[in-house]
């Protein structure tokens, strides 16, 4: 045990040390991953459940790290957000990506964006920009937030959920069903599509109840004229089964993993895009 500068008493457990070390170099090493070109955004296509046409796609962010490999985003989009870095990252991720989706002859793009970028001053300016740079219209690009995004600091949340939707831009509710607020934050304000947490698509083939709670978000969605999204889609079953229930938008590994910028553009069947 050790007390830190706080007074406070710290219980390290073996292998608590070697931990830290590794955070606070992943920490450094995330500093300039920007400006070495480390990061990369993969593209996962986003399809109608009616006709399976490709109507747009995620980018999700990957770290090739020059000596420990491919780093996924669930390790390190937390150091990013403790740091601060996710400010930068987020910027990069949404200028690099509207570049790329510019040339999309009309699918659209959607960008996860985290409660800390959003509750940052400048972030409509950072998408506005993005815009501009690009020249992507707005309509065409979707936010993703998640339910964290919304539980603190409501009134200015709002604001800028509000100057979002004004520039033009449509936003999406990201993982459904994972928080503890979710009807509340629809209920306060309006958002284009309902993205349906994984998880209760994981079971819908076979489960009595992920059916009726899927069944009930469907009906929810349409009631508030708000596009359900259904992710992590592995099989034709999950997808008949959806169709069947109305969910008009699906997502996952059935239709295509993660890819690159040109992959997606061949699946797409996009002509000479830049
Ligand atoms: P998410 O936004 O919920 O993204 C969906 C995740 O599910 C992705 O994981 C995707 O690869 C995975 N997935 C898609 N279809 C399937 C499927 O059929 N089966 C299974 N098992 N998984 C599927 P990924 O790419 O590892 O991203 C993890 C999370 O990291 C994302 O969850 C998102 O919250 C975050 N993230 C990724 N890119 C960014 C980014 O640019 N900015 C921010 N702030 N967060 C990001
Ligand atoms: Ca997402
Ligand atoms: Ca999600
Ligand atoms: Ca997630």
């Amino acid at each position: 045990a050790k007390a830190d500068g706080g007074g406070c008493l710290r219980v390290f457990e073996p292998g608590m040390d070697e931990k830290l070390r590794t955070r606070r170099a992943l920490t450094a090493d995330l500093r300039q991953a920007v400006e070495r070109q480390e990061l990369t955004i993969l593209f996962q296509p986003q399809v109608s459940t009616a006709t399976r046409r490709i109507k747009g796609a995620e980018a999700l962010l990957r770290w090739y790290h020059p000596t420990r490999g491919l780093i996924g985003p669930d390790t390190f989009i937390p150091l990013a957000e403790e740091t601060g870095l996710i400010v930068p990252i987020g910027a990069w991720v949404l200028e690099e990506a509207c570049q790329i989706a510019r040339g999309w002859q009309g699918l659209n793009l959607a960008v996860n964006v985290s409660p800390i970028q959003v509750r940052q001053v400048g972030f409509v300016a950072t998408v506005e920009r993005a815009l501009a740079h690009s020249g992507l219209p707005p309509e065409r690009l979707e936010l993703e937030i998640t339910e964290a995004a919304m539980l603190a600091n409501t009134a200015d949340t709002l604001a800028v959920l509000s100057r979002l939707r004004s520039l033009g831009v449509r936003l999406a509710m990201d993982d459904f069903g994972t928080g503890y607020s979710s009807l509340a934050t629809l209920q306060r304000f309006r958002f284009d599509k309902i993205k349906v947490d994984r998880s209760f698509i994981r079971h819908v083939e076979n489960d009595p109840k992920a059916i009726a709670l899927l069944r009930a978000v469907i009906a929810m969605g349409s009631a508030l004229d708000v596009i359900t999204n259904a992710e992590g889609v592995e099989d034709e079953g999950q997808l008949s089964m959806l169709r069947a229930e109305g969910c008009e938008e699906a997502q996952g590994f059935l239709f295509g993993r993660p890819m690159s910028a040109a992959e997606f553009q061949v699946q797409a069947g996009l002509q000479d895009v830049q």
